[in-house]
């Protein structure tokens, strides 16, 4: 990620074991530290809603809504502000509950992030498609799925497909 040293301009900047860059000229050190995401399972009586991811990684195939959570948020107002801008839906953040963590790995122009994920699910009886405003540079398409439809190897990222099968345990 770093050919030189952003502080002194050594070419001998190092990245040592899992997330630490470290210049052995100036001492300036780096932490590429776990970035931290949601998403989230929203299930209506039509079925679980999935994204159609419209970007590499996992382009064409299904994803939760979620996102990073930004500097300076709790994961909830992150995952109440991505719903928002993925799909036009305004949940109120205390309506979003924990049910599991895995971690994952986001390549995104050429650097690798480890994120820790932290899925929640919401009960939205009502809601149907039309409700929905995808934002279309990132979406291709919604589905509501129901379990029983759901092929679980359409699933982008290996921390959802487990996140959706754990929840799927839950909801028997
Ligand atoms: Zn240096």
């Amino acid at each position: 990620m770093f050919r030189y040293c952003p502080a002194c301009a050594s070419e001998m900047i190092r990245f040592e074991e899992t997330r630490v860059f470290r210049c052995p000229d100036c001492g300036f050190t780096y932490y590429h530290n776990t970035a931290a995401a949601t998403a989230c399972i929203v299930r209506s009586d039509a079925g679980i809603l999935f994204l159609v991811r419209n970007r590499e990684p996992g382009k064409g195939m299904l994803d939760l809504p979620g996102g990073f959570i930004d500097p300076g948020e709790g994961a909830m107002e992150g995952l109440r502000r991505e719903l928002i801008e993925e799909l036009g839906l305004d949940f109120k953040a205390d309506d979003f509950k924990l049910f599991a963590s895995f971690p994952n790995k986001y390549p995104y122009k050429n650097i690798l992030y480890n994120t820790c994920d932290l899925f929640f699910y919401l009960d939205a009886p009502d809601l149907i498609e039309r409700d929905l405003k995808p934002e279309e540079a990132e979406i291709s398409g919604v589905q509501f799925i129901k379990a029983a439809e759901l092929d679980i190897e359409r699933i982008a990222f290996e921390s959802v497909k487990k996140a959706v099968k754990v929840y799927l345990e839950m909801a028997k």
